[in-house]
Order: structure tokens, then C-alpha cells, then sequence
């Protein structure tokens, strides 16, 4: 099976046409500066004392052509902490801007990013290996360019994890140490600690974010904003056709949808992504810089993770689609000049609603084994309030609602308030009291009569709801606390809680026997730790 991929790192093809197409910073020095007229730098990752690997995606490899083996050499490790250079590779960081929490933050860069190249694998893909955390580039202002374990951790699970989920996603080929100790005031309270440095290589086929196109725009760098435009049309849209104002059209339009399509995938399985800035959104509606993101337990629309953003609340859960329209507005903002008409940018604007709205209905149907909903936004609606009453763990509801017993074949049920909601009781994180019983079971009557619908308009038995809600509610997320273990090991110098988290979340739809640890509510110790619970933006 794996005698056809690569085992030799040497060999991998490289195919640098961003650099290629696209203007250099003449400027080759390291100093923190403002780049004009240029889409990146070149620049080189900082050699680091001791590089260790931790973990790799073999199915990330598997994108590159690359055999299991190739990943277990010392050069692979020394190449993905930025010690060594394979042939081929033409190291740079790229320039954006961005808004940040509504507005406009000027330029900021792959800080700690560096490109290594772009990757051309055998099916015809290129794929761009960025190393984070390997040091300082023109772009890092007043930071280091380095990453610290914990956050290196919680990026490389996170990414796989989501992969795996079906949310679109930037992926994460390792995770290594540096042998160096990194300096971070965790909480801001002026006491800064050390921490071991780490390094993982992300893997895209772009890296471009709504700010890219906004730098040139702000600048009035028109001409570059253009050159941009046209190059990402025909690397990334190669299907939109040859560069002008229906194509970039068009682009902006699949922008709008794909980006809806993650947004409704983030709120399927409650992903709260914590920094949603401009320059954290992808072109190609992916998942892209895990920070302070978090998983909802509770469900709770007005939860953020991010402690920077504990005041405003613009990242909360029930915000997110909301905020991803207002990113892509800035997009089409800066893609205005290439453009020159309002009407047709509000109408592909218009179609990140009319997607989003799709694929929220076709969810919500599947979380509740439905074909489809009729009418049923005010039952919905109450569902999404009966989650509300307590304190409600959402992958635990939906997943065991999934074994509710709807008695199809019976006219009257005479079951109890207390035995209809008994299945669902490890969901809730206190007691339910009498008033919340009541209401909850009734939603449950409700559900009832709507599943004995939808058998007679749509034939749907039993067995067939309860794969369809399994195959869209998942039994296994990366609980916040959960990462925060494997991390908490990981500092230790013990990886396997990584690798056993790793190898769960490759399968989070399967029933796992003997994995129903990983099931479980958030105990009652992480419920205010750091790290399980809120997270700051230091990492
Ligand atoms: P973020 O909020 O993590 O998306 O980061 C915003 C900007 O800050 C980006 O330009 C990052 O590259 C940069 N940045 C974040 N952390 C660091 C760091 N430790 N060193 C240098 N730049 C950083
Ligand atoms: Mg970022």
C-alpha cells in the first residue's frame, strides 16, 4: 500500500508559484517593518536548540505523498522545526492586514508563520507546508514569532479533529518540541512564566484570509490588490475562469458560500472559534488559526472562550454567523476597486445568508433525524430554549436523543414527564427541577408526533433517524478540558494522551467501546481552570 509514496523527504516536489507570481519585499533583512508593494518576504525559520517530535497526521502526510517512514526520520523532524531546508523549499512569510474586533488593525503578517513552499503531490495539488512558531519574520511587530506547547497542542489536535468532524479545515502534518523555553504571561497579570517551545506544520492549499485582499485595498495599492486577485483566481478558483470582474464576481460569491457552509458546520457541532478577525477567515471557507477557540459543553449561545473578548462578546457561539457576514462585507469592500458596483457585491453578500440558511435547516433536520423541516421554526426554536433551562451539555443531548424511544407503532403514550426524559439525564449538569421537566418533556411529546410525521410523509423507521442523527451529532469533541489534560502530560514529557486524543477523534461519529470516558461531561474541577474553560489570547 504505502511502496508508492514517498519515504525519502528529498524527494518531495516542490512547486512555489505563489512566490513565483507574485511581487518579493526587496528587503531580504529580518527587521520588523511595514512591507509596501510586495505580497511577502523571504525569510528563514530560527534554528532551534533540540528538536523532538511529538505526534504527525499520517493522513496529512498521506496528502504530501509521504510514507509513514519519511515522518519518522531525524530530517523530517529537524525540516518541521525549522532546523534544515529540503531542496525546493523558498521559505517566506506573507503580508495582511486585518480587522480585529471590529476594526481595521493595518498590517500584521505572518508573525510567526513561515511558508516553507508549496508542495505539488502526484493527484496534481499543491500544498503549502507553514511551519508556526519558527521564529521571528518582518511581520512579528512587537512579539517573538515563537509558539508555546499548549497552544501547539490545542492547534494540531484541533485542526485534525475538525477534519475528521467534516468541518472545513487547514490541517496539521506535526507537532514538535524545540528543546527552547518560550516566555508567556499566560494571564496578563504581569507574571510571565516559562514554557517549552513548539512548532507545528500546517498544511493548506491556501493561506489566504479576507485580509490579504484588505491590505492592498487600504493602501490603495490597486495594481497589487489586482495582481493578487488574479493569481488567487487561478491558483485557488481555477473553475471560475480567466481573471476580470465576473470571475473576481464569482469568486466573491463562492467566498460567501463556502464560508456559510463552515459557519453552519461550526454551529452543528459547537465550535466556538473565539478570534474571528478578519485575517483569521479564509478564501477557502476553512477553519484557519485555532487560538482561543473552545467546544461548547453547556449550550449556551452567549459563551465565548476567548478572555480578551469576555466584555463584548462579538466572538460568543450564537454570534458567529453574524460576525462571518460582516467579515465577508469587508471583503467585498476590498475587492470594491476591481469591481466598481455595489448591486452585484450585495447579492453574492445575499447568498452567504440564503447558504447559511440552507444548511442550517438540512442540519437542524439531521441533528433531530428528520428528512427535512416543515414549519417547524417555533418548535426549533423551543428546543434551542429547553437547552437553555439548565446547564445542558449539547454533544451529550443530541447524541442521546439519538436514543430516545419514540414508540412509533402506539396512538397514546403514557409515559411520565420523569421516564421521557430519563435517557437524556447525562446531559444535564444539575438536576432538572419540576418546571424544567415539564417543559422539556412536553418538547419531547412534540418530537414524538413530529417523528410519527415524518414516517408517514417520508417513510423514515426508526433505525434510519437514529443513524442519520449519529452520522451529524457527534459522540467524541476535543472538550476543552480533555486538550487541556494531554497538554498538561505533554509538559510532563508524557505524549501518549496526545496520540490517544488523536487517534479518538479520527473516528468521533463511531461508537468507541471503551472510550466512554472521553464521553462525559465537564467535571466540576474544570469548570474555572485555565485552559478548560477560558482561554486568553496568549499562546
Ligand atoms: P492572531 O490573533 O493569533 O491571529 O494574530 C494576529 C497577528 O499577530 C498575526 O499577524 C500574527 O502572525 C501575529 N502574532 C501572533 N502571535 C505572535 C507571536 N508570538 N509572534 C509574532 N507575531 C505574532
Ligand atoms: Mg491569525
Amino acid at each position: 500500500m504505502t511502496s508508492d509514496l514517498i519515504s525519502d523527504l528529498a524527494q518531495l516536489r516542490f512547486d512555489n508559484r505563489f512566490v513565483e507570481a507574485l511581487p518579493a519585499d526587496p528587503d531580504d533583512s529580518n527587521s520588523r517593518r511595514q512591507v509596501y508593494g510586495a505580497c511577502y518576504s523571504r525569510v528563514k525559520p530560527t534554528p532551534v536548540k533540540a528538536p523532538q517530535l511529538v505526534a504527525y497526521a499520517r493522513e496529512v502526510a498521506e496528502l504530501l505523498d509521504l510514507a509513514p517512514e519519511a515522518c519518522e526520520t531525524d530530517t523530517f523532524t529537524q525540516v518541521f522545526t525549522g532546523n534544515r531546508l529540503l531542496p525546493g523549499m523558498d521559505p517566506h512569510a506573507n503580508c495582511y492586514g486585518g480587522h480585529q474586533f471590529g476594526h481595521w488593525a493595518g498590517q500584521l503578517g505572518d508573525g510567526r508563520a513561515i511558508n516553507l513552499g508549496q508542495v505539488l503531490n502526484r493527484r496534481g495539488e499543491h500544498w503549502t507546508l507553514q511551519l508556526k512558531g519558527a521564529g521571528p519574520t518582518p511581520y512579528s511587530r512587537s512579539a517573538d514569532g515563537l509558539a508555546v506547547l499548549r497552544s501547539s497542542v490545542r492547534e494540531f489536535l484541533c485542526s485534525e479533529a475538525m477534519h475528521h468532524l467534516g468541518v472545513p479545515t487547514t490541517r496539521a502534518l506535526s507537532l514538535t518540541l524545540t528543546g527552547e523555553q518560550v516566555v508567556r504571561d499566560m494571564f496578563y497579570d504581569g507574571n510571565p512564566q516559562p514554557e517549552p517551545g513548539a512548532v507545528v506544520c500546517r498544511v493548506a492549499q491556501s493561506f489566504t484570509r479576507f485580509g490579504s485582499f484588505e491590505i492592498y485595498a487600504a493602501r490603495g495599492e490597486h495594481e497589487l490588490l489586482k495582481r493578487f486577485t488574479d493569481y488567487t483566481l487561478r491558483a485557488d478558483f481555477p473553475h471560475l475562469g480567466e481573471p476580470g470582474k465576473a470571475a473576481y464576481l464569482a469568486m466573491f460569491e463562492d467566498v460567501c458560500r463556502s464560508t456559510a457552509q463552515m459557519i453552519a458546520h461550526w454551529m452543528r457541532v459547537g465550535f466556538v472559534h473565539g478570534v474571528m478577525n478578519t485575517d483569521n477567515l479564509s478564501i477557502l471557507g476553512q477553519t484557519i488559526d485555532y487560538g482561543p477557540y473552545g467546544w461548547l459543553e453547556d449550550f449556551d449561545p452567549n459563551w465565548t472562550p476567548n478572555t480578551t473578548d469576555a466584555q463584548g462578546r462579538r466572538y460568543r457561539y450564537g454570534n458567529q454567523p453574524q460576525i462571518a457576514l460582516w467579515n465577508l462585507a469587508q471583503l467585498g469592500n476590498a475587492l470594491y476597486p476591481l469591481i466598481d458596483e455595489v448591486e452585484p457585491l450585495q447579492a453574492a453578500l445575499d447568498s452567504y445568508r440564503e447558504e447559511y440558511q440552507t444548511c442550517r435547516q438540512r442540519d437542524t433536520a439531521a441533528k433531530l433525524g428528520l428528512t427535512q423541516l416543515q414549519n417547524d421554526d417555533l418548535w426549533v426554536e423551543e428546543l434551542h430554549k429547553v437547552l437553555q433551562l439548565t446547564e445542558t451539555d449539547m454533544t451529550i443531548f443530541y447524541r442521546l436523543l439519538a436514543d430516545f424511544d419514540p414508540r412509533l407503532d402506539t396512538d397514546t403514550d403514557e409515559r411520565s414527564d420523569a421516564e421521557l426524559i430519563e435517557p437524556l439525564q447525562p446531559a444535564y449538569y444539575q438536576p432538572l427541577k419540576p418546571d424544567q421537566q415539564k417543559r422539556t418533556a412536553q418538547w419531547l411529546r412534540d418530537y414524538r408526533e413530529r417523528l410519527q410525521r415524518d414516517r408517514i410523509l417520508h417513510g423514515t423507521d426508526d433505525s434510519t433517524r437514529r443513524a442519520r442523527m449519529n452520522a451529524t451529532n457527534p459522540k467524541y469533541v476535543l472538550r476543552n478540558y480533555l486538550a487541556q489534560q494531554a497538554i498538561d502530560r505533554a509538559e510532563q514529557g508524557d505524549f501518549t494522551e496526545i496520540h490517544n486524543l488523536l487517534e479518538l477523534l479520527r473516528h468521533p461519529y463511531d461508537e468507541q467501546p471503551g472510550k466512554e470516558d472521553y464521553f462525559a461531561k465537564r467535571p466540576e474541577w474544570a469548570r474555572h481552570k485555565a485552559g478548560c474553560s477560558m482561554l486568553s489570547c496568549s499562546s
